[in-house]
Protein backbone atom coordinates (compact mmCIF):
# COMPACT_ATOMS: atom_id res chain seq x y z
CA UNK A 1 0.00 0.00 0.00
CA UNK A 2 2.72 2.42 0.07
CA UNK A 3 5.05 4.67 -2.62
CA UNK A 4 7.44 4.87 0.49
CA UNK A 5 10.54 2.82 0.14
CA UNK A 6 14.54 2.83 1.12
CA UNK A 7 16.22 2.17 3.86
CA UNK A 8 15.37 5.72 5.80
CA UNK A 9 11.81 4.95 5.52
CA UNK A 10 12.18 1.17 6.49
CA UNK A 11 14.47 2.05 9.86
CA UNK A 12 11.11 4.37 10.92
CA UNK A 13 8.18 1.84 10.10
CA UNK A 14 10.70 -0.48 12.05
CA UNK A 15 11.18 2.09 15.30
CA UNK A 16 7.50 2.70 14.60
CA UNK A 17 6.48 -1.53 15.14
CA UNK A 18 8.29 -1.65 18.03
CA UNK A 19 6.91 0.71 19.60
CA UNK A 20 3.30 -0.23 18.83
CA UNK A 21 4.21 -3.44 20.41
CA UNK A 22 4.90 -1.61 23.35
CA UNK A 23 2.24 0.37 24.31
CA UNK A 24 0.00 -2.96 22.24
CA UNK A 25 -1.72 -0.24 19.57
CA UNK A 26 -4.50 -2.13 17.71
CA UNK A 27 -2.94 -4.10 14.84
CA UNK A 28 -5.74 -1.78 12.17
CA UNK A 29 -5.48 1.26 14.04
CA UNK A 30 -1.18 1.27 13.14
CA UNK A 31 -0.86 1.98 9.62
CA UNK A 32 -3.18 5.27 10.14
CA UNK A 33 -0.62 6.39 12.92
CA UNK A 34 2.33 5.37 10.37
CA UNK A 35 1.51 6.67 6.82
CA UNK A 36 1.81 10.11 5.63
CA UNK A 37 -1.44 11.93 5.11
CA UNK A 38 -0.15 13.78 1.79
CA UNK A 39 2.84 13.25 -0.19
CA UNK A 40 3.53 15.99 -2.84
CA UNK A 41 6.19 15.30 -5.40
CA UNK A 42 7.51 18.37 -7.99
CA UNK A 43 9.73 18.81 -10.66
CA UNK A 44 11.05 22.02 -10.39
CA UNK A 45 12.89 24.06 -13.94
CA UNK A 46 15.46 26.41 -13.43
CA UNK A 47 17.56 28.58 -15.35
CA UNK A 48 21.67 27.58 -15.17
CA UNK A 49 24.20 30.46 -15.57
CA UNK A 50 25.25 29.10 -18.71
CA UNK A 51 21.85 29.71 -20.37
CA UNK A 52 21.12 26.16 -20.14
CA UNK A 53 17.64 24.56 -18.48
CA UNK A 54 18.08 21.96 -15.43
CA UNK A 55 14.73 20.34 -13.93
CA UNK A 56 15.29 18.82 -10.48
CA UNK A 57 13.11 16.84 -8.43
CA UNK A 58 11.65 17.91 -4.96
CA UNK A 59 9.28 16.62 -2.43
CA UNK A 60 6.90 17.70 0.85
CA UNK A 61 5.47 14.94 3.13
CA UNK A 62 2.85 16.04 5.33
CA UNK A 63 2.57 13.25 8.23
CA UNK A 64 -0.38 14.27 9.97
CA UNK A 65 -3.46 16.85 10.44
CA UNK A 66 -4.44 15.90 13.62
CA UNK A 67 -2.87 18.37 16.17
CA UNK A 68 -2.63 21.57 13.59
CA UNK A 69 -0.97 22.38 10.61
CA UNK A 70 2.25 20.25 9.81
CA UNK A 71 6.02 21.88 10.36
CA UNK A 72 9.28 20.76 9.52
CA UNK A 73 12.54 21.52 7.76
CA UNK A 74 13.62 21.46 3.92
CA UNK A 75 16.38 19.64 3.45
CA UNK A 76 18.73 19.91 -0.12
CA UNK A 77 21.19 16.95 -0.62
CA UNK A 78 21.88 14.65 -3.09
CA UNK A 79 20.47 11.74 -2.05
CA UNK A 80 17.13 12.76 -1.06
CA UNK A 81 14.19 10.93 -2.26
CA UNK A 82 10.71 10.69 -0.94
CA UNK A 83 11.41 7.55 1.48
CA UNK A 84 13.89 9.61 3.22
CA UNK A 85 11.79 12.70 3.22
CA UNK A 86 8.47 10.83 4.36
CA UNK A 87 10.69 9.28 7.43
CA UNK A 88 11.88 12.40 8.50
CA UNK A 89 8.20 13.70 8.34
CA UNK A 90 7.21 10.78 10.81
CA UNK A 91 10.08 11.33 13.13
CA UNK A 92 8.88 14.84 13.35
CA UNK A 93 5.66 14.08 14.33
CA UNK A 94 7.26 11.86 17.79
CA UNK A 95 9.49 15.14 18.24
CA UNK A 96 6.62 17.54 18.05
CA UNK A 97 4.38 15.69 19.92
CA UNK A 98 7.22 14.72 22.38
CA UNK A 99 7.69 18.18 23.37
CA UNK A 100 4.14 19.31 23.98
CA UNK A 101 3.71 21.59 20.46
CA UNK A 102 0.78 22.07 17.96
CA UNK A 103 1.78 20.44 15.29
CA UNK A 104 2.00 17.06 12.67
CA UNK A 105 5.30 16.47 11.17
CA UNK A 106 6.57 17.27 7.74
CA UNK A 107 9.62 17.72 5.74
CA UNK A 108 10.65 18.60 2.36
CA UNK A 109 13.61 18.29 -0.05
CA UNK A 110 15.04 18.53 -3.17
CA UNK A 111 17.53 15.73 -4.93
CA UNK A 112 20.33 18.24 -5.56
CA UNK A 113 24.45 18.99 -4.56
CA UNK A 114 23.97 22.40 -3.10
CA UNK A 115 27.46 23.33 -3.79
CA UNK A 116 27.19 22.49 -7.76
CA UNK A 117 24.64 25.58 -8.24
CA UNK A 118 25.94 29.11 -8.01
CA UNK A 119 24.66 31.59 -5.15
CA UNK A 120 21.90 33.00 -8.36
CA UNK A 121 20.72 29.15 -9.24
CA UNK A 122 20.28 28.57 -5.80
CA UNK A 123 17.68 31.41 -5.33
CA UNK A 124 16.18 30.35 -8.49
CA UNK A 125 15.68 26.74 -7.28
CA UNK A 126 14.71 28.18 -3.50
CA UNK A 127 12.04 30.45 -5.26
CA UNK A 128 10.81 27.86 -7.84
CA UNK A 129 10.42 25.34 -5.30
CA UNK A 130 8.17 27.14 -2.78
CA UNK A 131 6.28 28.48 -5.87
CA UNK A 132 5.28 24.78 -6.67
CA UNK A 133 4.78 24.64 -3.25
CA UNK A 134 2.33 27.37 -2.69
CA UNK A 135 -1.48 25.43 -3.17
CA UNK A 136 -0.09 22.96 -0.39
CA UNK A 137 1.33 24.75 2.38
CA UNK A 138 0.15 28.08 4.40
CA UNK A 139 0.79 29.74 7.91
CA UNK A 140 -2.06 27.21 9.60
CA UNK A 141 -1.43 24.46 6.62
CA UNK A 142 2.26 23.58 6.73
CA UNK A 143 5.17 25.45 8.03
CA UNK A 144 8.72 25.27 6.34
CA UNK A 145 12.01 25.44 8.29
CA UNK A 146 15.90 24.99 7.41
CA UNK A 147 17.54 21.79 7.25
CA UNK A 148 20.61 19.54 5.87
CA UNK A 149 21.94 22.11 2.67
CA UNK A 150 19.36 24.98 3.39
CA UNK A 151 20.00 28.43 5.74
CA UNK A 152 18.45 30.98 6.57
CA UNK A 153 19.29 32.99 3.07
CA UNK A 154 16.68 30.04 1.94
CA UNK A 155 13.87 30.69 4.20
CA UNK A 156 14.35 34.16 3.38
CA UNK A 157 13.93 33.31 -0.73
CA UNK A 158 11.09 31.29 0.56
CA UNK A 159 9.24 33.63 2.85
CA UNK A 160 9.40 36.60 -0.37
CA UNK A 161 8.50 33.95 -2.96
CA UNK A 162 5.26 33.49 -0.67
CA UNK A 163 4.79 36.73 0.16
CA UNK A 164 4.68 37.92 -3.35
CA UNK A 165 1.82 35.28 -4.03
CA UNK A 166 0.35 36.35 -1.19
CA UNK A 167 0.67 40.60 -2.12
CA UNK A 168 1.34 41.07 1.55
CA UNK A 169 4.50 39.64 4.02
CA UNK A 170 3.72 36.45 5.68
CA UNK A 171 6.38 35.54 8.10
CA UNK A 172 4.87 32.94 9.52
CA UNK A 173 4.89 30.86 6.45
CA UNK A 174 8.32 29.78 7.47
CA UNK A 175 10.87 29.58 10.60
CA UNK A 176 14.77 29.87 10.66
CA UNK A 177 14.30 33.23 9.00
CA UNK A 178 17.05 35.88 9.37
CA UNK A 179 16.12 38.04 12.23
CA UNK A 180 16.02 41.10 10.09
CA UNK A 181 13.59 39.51 8.16
CA UNK A 182 11.03 38.04 11.00
CA UNK A 183 12.78 35.69 12.08
CA UNK A 184 13.65 34.91 16.14
CA UNK A 185 16.54 35.44 18.20
CA UNK A 186 18.32 32.46 18.93
CA UNK A 187 16.41 30.36 16.51
CA UNK A 188 20.09 29.77 14.47
CA UNK A 189 21.54 28.68 17.72
CA UNK A 190 18.92 26.61 19.69
CA UNK A 191 19.17 23.28 17.86
CA UNK A 192 23.11 23.09 18.79
CA UNK A 193 21.86 24.54 22.32
CA UNK A 194 19.13 22.26 22.85
CA UNK A 195 21.03 19.52 22.30
CA UNK A 196 24.29 20.53 24.87
CA UNK A 197 21.45 21.64 27.57
CA UNK A 198 20.04 17.75 27.73
CA UNK A 199 23.63 16.62 27.38
CA UNK A 200 24.43 18.20 30.74
CA UNK A 201 21.29 17.02 32.06
CA UNK A 202 22.38 13.50 30.86
CA UNK A 203 26.23 14.35 32.50
CA UNK A 204 24.37 15.07 35.83
CA UNK A 205 22.32 11.68 35.47
CA UNK A 206 25.21 9.54 35.44
CA UNK A 207 28.07 11.94 37.52
CA UNK A 208 30.42 13.38 34.93
CA UNK A 209 31.72 16.69 35.12
CA UNK A 210 31.83 18.65 32.32
CA UNK A 211 35.28 20.91 33.00
CA UNK A 212 37.58 18.39 31.33
CA UNK A 213 35.31 16.25 30.06
CA UNK A 214 35.93 15.21 26.28
CA UNK A 215 33.56 15.61 23.28
CA UNK A 216 33.79 14.49 19.35
CA UNK A 217 31.28 16.33 16.62
CA UNK A 218 30.41 14.52 13.81
CA UNK A 219 29.03 17.47 10.92
CA UNK A 220 30.22 20.95 11.42
CA UNK A 221 26.78 22.71 9.56
CA UNK A 222 24.88 24.47 11.72
CA UNK A 223 23.83 22.19 14.52
CA UNK A 224 27.46 20.48 14.93
CA UNK A 225 29.19 24.09 15.34
CA UNK A 226 27.07 25.43 17.99
CA UNK A 227 26.99 21.72 19.84
CA UNK A 228 30.91 22.69 19.91
CA UNK A 229 30.65 26.02 21.14
CA UNK A 230 28.05 24.63 23.71
CA UNK A 231 30.20 22.37 24.79
CA UNK A 232 33.31 24.58 24.79
CA UNK A 233 31.49 27.21 26.78
CA UNK A 234 30.63 24.49 29.52
CA UNK A 235 34.66 23.60 29.85
CA UNK A 236 34.22 20.83 27.77
CA UNK A 237 37.16 19.64 25.53
CA UNK A 238 35.86 19.29 21.84
CA UNK A 239 38.55 16.16 20.48
CA UNK A 240 37.47 15.74 17.33
CA UNK A 241 35.55 16.90 14.89
CA UNK A 242 34.59 15.98 10.84
CA UNK A 243 32.36 17.38 7.98
CA UNK A 244 32.41 15.87 4.35
CA UNK A 245 35.44 16.92 3.14
CA UNK A 246 37.85 16.77 6.68
CA UNK A 247 37.80 15.34 9.77
CA UNK A 248 40.34 16.08 12.86
CA UNK A 249 41.09 14.45 16.11
CA UNK A 250 43.80 15.77 18.73
CA UNK A 251 43.00 14.45 22.19
CA UNK A 252 44.81 17.74 23.65
CA UNK A 253 41.65 19.60 22.18
CA UNK A 254 41.03 21.46 19.02
CA UNK A 255 40.26 24.86 18.67
CA UNK A 256 36.94 25.55 18.20
CA UNK A 257 36.34 29.22 17.49
CA UNK A 258 38.99 29.13 14.77
CA UNK A 259 37.40 25.93 13.21
CA UNK A 260 34.25 28.14 13.03
CA UNK A 261 35.59 30.92 12.24
CA UNK A 262 37.00 28.51 8.94
CA UNK A 263 33.93 26.90 7.92
CA UNK A 264 32.01 30.60 8.12
CA UNK A 265 34.58 31.81 5.81
CA UNK A 266 35.08 28.97 3.39
CA UNK A 267 32.21 26.23 4.58
CA UNK A 268 34.32 23.67 4.58
CA UNK A 269 36.55 22.17 7.10
CA UNK A 270 38.80 21.11 4.60
CA UNK A 271 41.84 23.60 4.39
CA UNK A 272 41.84 24.04 8.04
CA UNK A 273 44.81 22.41 9.06
CA UNK A 274 46.88 18.80 8.39
CA UNK A 275 48.16 18.43 11.75
CA UNK A 276 45.04 16.60 13.56
CA UNK A 277 43.86 14.85 10.31
CA UNK A 278 42.05 11.60 11.08
CA UNK A 279 39.95 8.90 9.77
CA UNK A 280 36.68 10.02 9.36
CA UNK A 281 35.42 6.25 9.31
CA UNK A 282 36.92 5.57 12.79
CA UNK A 283 36.17 8.77 13.92
CA UNK A 284 32.79 7.64 16.13
CA UNK A 285 34.48 5.23 17.67
CA UNK A 286 36.95 7.42 19.44
CA UNK A 287 37.28 7.57 23.21
CA UNK A 288 35.43 10.78 24.63
CA UNK A 289 32.52 11.53 27.24
CA UNK A 290 30.20 12.83 24.95
CA UNK A 291 29.77 11.52 21.55
CA UNK A 292 27.48 14.04 19.17
CA UNK A 293 26.21 12.70 15.58
CA UNK A 294 25.08 15.93 14.00
CA UNK A 295 25.67 14.92 10.39
CA UNK A 296 23.69 12.27 8.39
CA UNK A 297 21.37 9.46 9.67
CA UNK A 298 22.10 6.13 9.53
CA UNK A 299 26.05 6.46 11.11
CA UNK A 300 25.93 3.68 14.36
CA UNK A 301 25.07 0.39 12.76
CA UNK A 302 25.44 -2.71 15.23
CA UNK A 303 29.02 -3.51 14.90
CA UNK A 304 29.95 0.66 15.33
CA UNK A 305 27.41 0.84 18.52
CA UNK A 306 29.54 -2.33 19.85
CA UNK A 307 32.76 -0.43 19.70
CA UNK A 308 31.17 2.97 20.98
CA UNK A 309 33.77 4.34 23.90
CA UNK A 310 31.42 7.35 24.84
CA UNK A 311 29.27 7.67 27.93
CA UNK A 312 26.88 9.91 26.34
CA UNK A 313 25.42 9.70 22.81
CA UNK A 314 23.62 12.74 21.94
CA UNK A 315 21.87 12.46 18.84
CA UNK A 316 21.84 16.02 17.11
CA UNK A 317 21.18 14.47 13.60
CA UNK A 318 17.84 13.04 12.80
CA UNK A 319 17.96 9.02 13.18
CA UNK A 320 22.00 8.46 12.98
CA UNK A 321 21.45 5.24 15.00
CA UNK A 322 20.15 2.23 13.33
CA UNK A 323 17.36 -0.48 14.39
CA UNK A 324 20.18 -2.90 15.50
CA UNK A 325 22.37 -0.61 17.10
CA UNK A 326 19.38 0.16 19.23
CA UNK A 327 19.79 -3.49 20.95
CA UNK A 328 23.37 -3.21 21.22
CA UNK A 329 23.03 0.06 22.82
CA UNK A 330 20.60 -1.60 24.67
CA UNK A 331 22.72 -4.31 26.28
CA UNK A 332 24.97 -1.56 27.15
CA UNK A 333 22.66 0.82 28.59
CA UNK A 334 24.80 1.19 32.31
CA UNK A 335 27.59 1.79 29.96
CA UNK A 336 26.12 4.41 27.39
CA UNK A 337 23.39 6.79 28.55
CA UNK A 338 21.73 8.03 24.72
CA UNK A 339 19.36 10.81 24.03
CA UNK A 340 17.64 10.25 21.63
CA UNK A 341 17.23 11.94 18.66
CA UNK A 342 13.34 13.34 18.92
CA UNK A 343 13.98 14.65 22.17
CA UNK A 344 17.83 15.61 21.21
CA UNK A 345 17.54 17.90 18.59
CA UNK A 346 13.64 19.04 19.47
CA UNK A 347 15.42 22.65 20.73
CA UNK A 348 15.34 23.70 16.69
CA UNK A 349 11.36 23.02 16.50
CA UNK A 350 10.69 24.29 19.93
CA UNK A 351 12.69 27.64 19.04
CA UNK A 352 11.21 26.78 15.68
CA UNK A 353 7.63 27.24 17.55
CA UNK A 354 8.00 30.31 19.47
CA UNK A 355 8.97 32.46 16.09
CA UNK A 356 5.92 31.17 14.47
CA UNK A 357 3.75 32.44 17.58
CA UNK A 358 6.16 35.75 16.98
CA UNK A 359 5.20 36.08 13.53
CA UNK A 360 1.20 35.56 14.22
CA UNK A 361 1.18 37.73 16.91
CA UNK A 362 3.54 40.40 15.71
CA UNK A 363 5.21 40.61 19.34
CA UNK A 364 8.54 39.43 19.73
CA UNK A 365 10.75 38.56 22.41
CA UNK A 366 14.07 39.00 24.21
CA UNK A 367 16.94 36.27 23.65
CA UNK A 368 16.61 35.27 27.48
CA UNK A 369 13.15 34.49 27.07
CA UNK A 370 13.23 32.60 24.26
CA UNK A 371 16.17 30.57 25.89
CA UNK A 372 14.30 30.21 28.74
CA UNK A 373 11.04 28.98 27.61
CA UNK A 374 13.65 26.24 25.27
CA UNK A 375 15.21 24.53 28.44
CA UNK A 376 11.71 24.52 30.23
CA UNK A 377 9.64 22.62 27.31
CA UNK A 378 13.30 20.36 27.07
CA UNK A 379 13.62 19.72 31.06
CA UNK A 380 10.07 19.02 30.63
CA UNK A 381 10.26 16.72 28.29
CA UNK A 382 13.25 15.09 29.30
CA UNK A 383 11.78 14.33 32.89
CA UNK A 384 8.85 12.55 30.95
CA UNK A 385 11.32 10.51 29.06
CA UNK A 386 13.17 9.51 32.21
CA UNK A 387 9.97 8.89 34.31
CA UNK A 388 9.04 6.15 31.58
CA UNK A 389 12.52 4.67 31.45
CA UNK A 390 12.25 4.04 34.91
CA UNK A 391 8.59 2.80 35.40
CA UNK A 392 8.71 0.56 32.59
CA UNK A 393 11.90 -0.29 32.23
CA UNK A 394 12.70 0.49 29.10
CA UNK A 395 15.32 2.47 26.80
CA UNK A 396 15.40 5.92 26.43
CA UNK A 397 14.48 5.71 22.47
CA UNK A 398 11.30 3.74 23.29
CA UNK A 399 10.20 5.94 26.39
CA UNK A 400 10.56 8.80 23.94
CA UNK A 401 8.71 7.70 21.13
CA UNK A 402 6.00 6.10 23.07
CA UNK A 403 5.12 9.15 24.63
CA UNK A 404 5.41 11.07 21.16
CA UNK A 405 2.87 8.25 19.60
CA UNK A 406 0.79 8.22 22.27
CA UNK A 407 -0.57 11.51 22.10
CA UNK A 408 -0.61 11.38 18.40
CA UNK A 409 -2.77 8.52 18.67
CA UNK A 410 -5.06 9.72 22.18
CA UNK A 411 -5.71 12.82 19.51
CA UNK A 412 -6.70 10.77 16.89
CA UNK A 413 -8.94 8.71 18.81
CA UNK A 414 -10.81 11.31 20.36
CA UNK A 415 -11.31 13.50 17.28
CA UNK A 416 -12.93 10.30 16.07
CA UNK A 417 -12.16 8.77 12.16
CA UNK A 418 -14.49 10.73 9.00
CA UNK A 419 -17.27 9.86 8.37
P1 LIG B 1 24.08 21.56 7.68
O1 LIG B 1 23.82 21.39 6.23
O2 LIG B 1 24.23 22.93 8.24
O3 LIG B 1 25.37 20.72 8.08
C1 LIG B 1 25.51 19.35 7.81
C2 LIG B 1 26.94 18.96 8.14
O4 LIG B 1 27.08 17.54 7.97
C3 LIG B 1 27.99 19.62 7.23
O5 LIG B 1 29.09 20.01 8.02
C4 LIG B 1 28.37 18.48 6.30
O6 LIG B 1 29.68 18.62 5.77
C5 LIG B 1 28.29 17.32 7.26
N1 LIG B 1 28.31 16.03 6.61
C6 LIG B 1 27.63 15.64 5.50
N2 LIG B 1 27.99 14.39 5.18
C7 LIG B 1 28.89 13.99 6.10
C8 LIG B 1 29.65 12.81 6.30
N3 LIG B 1 29.52 11.77 5.47
N4 LIG B 1 30.50 12.74 7.36
C9 LIG B 1 30.63 13.79 8.19
N5 LIG B 1 29.95 14.94 8.06
C10 LIG B 1 29.10 15.03 7.01
O7 LIG B 1 22.88 20.76 8.42
P2 LIG B 1 22.35 20.95 9.91
O8 LIG B 1 21.21 21.88 9.86
O9 LIG B 1 23.50 21.21 10.83
O10 LIG B 1 21.74 19.50 10.18
C11 LIG B 1 22.55 18.41 10.66
C12 LIG B 1 21.64 17.31 11.20
O11 LIG B 1 20.83 17.84 12.25
C13 LIG B 1 20.66 16.71 10.20
O12 LIG B 1 20.45 15.35 10.51
C14 LIG B 1 19.38 17.48 10.46
O13 LIG B 1 18.24 16.77 10.03
C15 LIG B 1 19.47 17.60 11.96
N6 LIG B 1 18.65 18.68 12.53
C16 LIG B 1 18.85 19.98 12.15
C17 LIG B 1 18.08 21.00 12.74
C18 LIG B 1 18.31 22.44 12.42
O14 LIG B 1 17.74 23.29 13.12
N7 LIG B 1 19.13 22.79 11.45
C19 LIG B 1 17.09 20.67 13.69
C20 LIG B 1 16.91 19.33 14.05
C21 LIG B 1 17.71 18.35 13.47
Amino acid sequence: MSIYSGPVFEMAKSQFETIADYIELPQDERARLLYPKRAIAISCPIHRDDGSQAVFQGYRVQHHLTLGPTKGGTRFSATVDIGEVAALAIWMSWKCALAGLPYGGAKGGITVNPPSLSLRELEGLSRRYMQEMIPFVGPHIDIMAPDMGTNEQVMAWFMDTYSIHAGHTVTEIVTGKPVASGGTVGRREATGRGVVHLAMRAAEKIGLQPQGATAIVQGFGNVGMVSAQELLLRGVKVVGVSDHTACLYDPAGLPVEALVRHVTENKVLAGFSAEAAADPVTLLAQKCDILVPAALERVIDGPMARKLQCRILAEAANGPTMPDADLVLGERRGEIYVIPDILCNAGGVIVSYFEWVQDLQQLFWEENEVNARLTHILDRAFEQVNARMAKDNVVSRTAAMAIGVEKVYAAKRLRGLFP
